[in-house]
């Protein structure tokens, strides 16, 4: 096999080997029914058979209580920006929002095209460095819902704890922060994620929605836009995104091999502790955030000298270290460090890290 370099990326981000290798194998002929599922009919029984596989082993992978449906959306994590609203927000409602970063921002700028939105809480107080208290959080009275994002990608911002919503349907983006660690599950209204992170390849977004937020979108809501219309046809009202949906079921699969959520958290800790410790030792290396709200999943970094970033860059592309480069709204570096990326990739990084210090600091 040719050698595969260790890919820091973002997203789409870097997904496990043993899952491209299955798909590679099974890619002309799946299992032997001689064709690729690619080419198979979404309604075809085989097809349905990978696709209730992929939402079985997700419910085990998160213990998803029977009253939640999961729903496989196209449209990405930016259509749920609107898509939330369209079905939860009443035309004279009010939504509660959490603002920690790009991603929230966006989410709630999409919002207030639909309806009145209430910034409950910002970062921006702390340079979204930190997140502020629920304490200091100014929730409405009647909230159709309250939204927060539980991992912020580009400023590595993530909330170790969930927000209180009391009986207002919570509702979460962790697109970045999916699988990566347990969660209860029955403490959200609503939670979505982009795939093409912790799920699979890009072009899938997964909702996973409490049964009694189903039939209040809006009259004017699009069809393709109507949870409850997905929900009612099995996410195939239309024709879906077959082949991410297959491939994010072979990462599900993958996963329980690895034995869940619980065990992936467990690698997911060692692998932040380590560069989060390399970076912290050093004089050189600095990141932000508070410590509490350190994300597990993206950790940006700065060098001393900006000036350095370029040939940091090239050194680490020479070894096989890829997409390094910080957002670029913020600059310096970003290590993001999905479940597909092994603690052998953080070793390597940090090893890289001083080295590339001790010849330049
Ligand atoms: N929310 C978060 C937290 C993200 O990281 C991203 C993408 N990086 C998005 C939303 C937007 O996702 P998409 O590109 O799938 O629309």
């Amino acid at each position: 096999m040719s050698k595969r370099a260790f890919n820091f990326c973002a997203g789409p981000a870097a997904l496990p080997t043993a899952v491209l290798e299955r798909a590679q194998a099974e890619m002309l002929d799946w299992q032997g029914k001689g064709l690729s599922v690619m080419e198979m009919s979404h309604r075809s029984d085989e097809y349905v058979a990978i696709a209730e596989k992929a939402e079985q082993d997700l419910r085990d992978l998160l213990a998803i209580p029977s009253d939640y449906k999961v729903l496989f959306l196209q449209g990405g994590a930016s259509q749920q920006f609107a898509e939330i609203p369209l079905n939860l927000l009443p035309e004279d409602g009010v939504a509660d929002y959490i603002d920690t970063g790009i991603w929230s921002k966006k989410a709630i700028e999409e919002a207030q095209r639909f309806g009145s939105v209430n910034v409950a809480a910002s970062a921006k107080g702390y340079d979204y460095f930190a997140i502020p208290g629920q304490n200091e959080w100014q929730l409405s009275k009647n909230a159709a819902y309250l939204h927060y994002a539980s991992n912020e990608t580009i400023g590595g911002l993530q909330f170790d704890w969930v927000p209180d919503a009391g009986d207002t349907p919570l509702v979460v983006d962790m697109s970045s922060d999916i699988l990566s660690r347990p969660i209860d599950v029955s403490q959200y209204g609503l939670i979505y994620a982009g795939a093409q992170k912790n799920i699979g390849p890009s072009g899938l977004v997964v909702a996973i929605v409490r049964e009694d937020l189903l039939g209040r979108a809006r009259s004017s809501c699009p069809t393709m836009l109507n949870y409850k219309v997905a929900a009612d046809n099995g996410s195939m009202y239309n024709t879906p995104a077959t082949y991410s949906w297959y491939l994010s079921g072979l990462v599900f699969e993958w996963l329980k091999e690895q034995g869940g959520v619980e065990a992936i958290a467990k690698v997911n800790r060692a692998k932040k502790d380590l560069l989060y410790k390399a970076i912290d030792a050093s004089d050189f290396y600095t990141n932000p955030i508070a410590h509490n709200a350190r994300s597990w999943m993206n950790v940006p970094f700065r060098l001393a000298d900006d000036k350095l970033d370029k040939p940091f860059l090239a050194g680490a592309e020479a070894r096989g270290l890829l997409n390094l480069k910080g957002h670029r709204s913020v600059g310096g570096m970003r290590a993001s460090i999905y479940n597909a990326v092994g603690l052998d990739a953080v070793e390597a990084l940090v090893a890289y890290m001083a080295e590339f210090e001790k010849e330049h600091a």
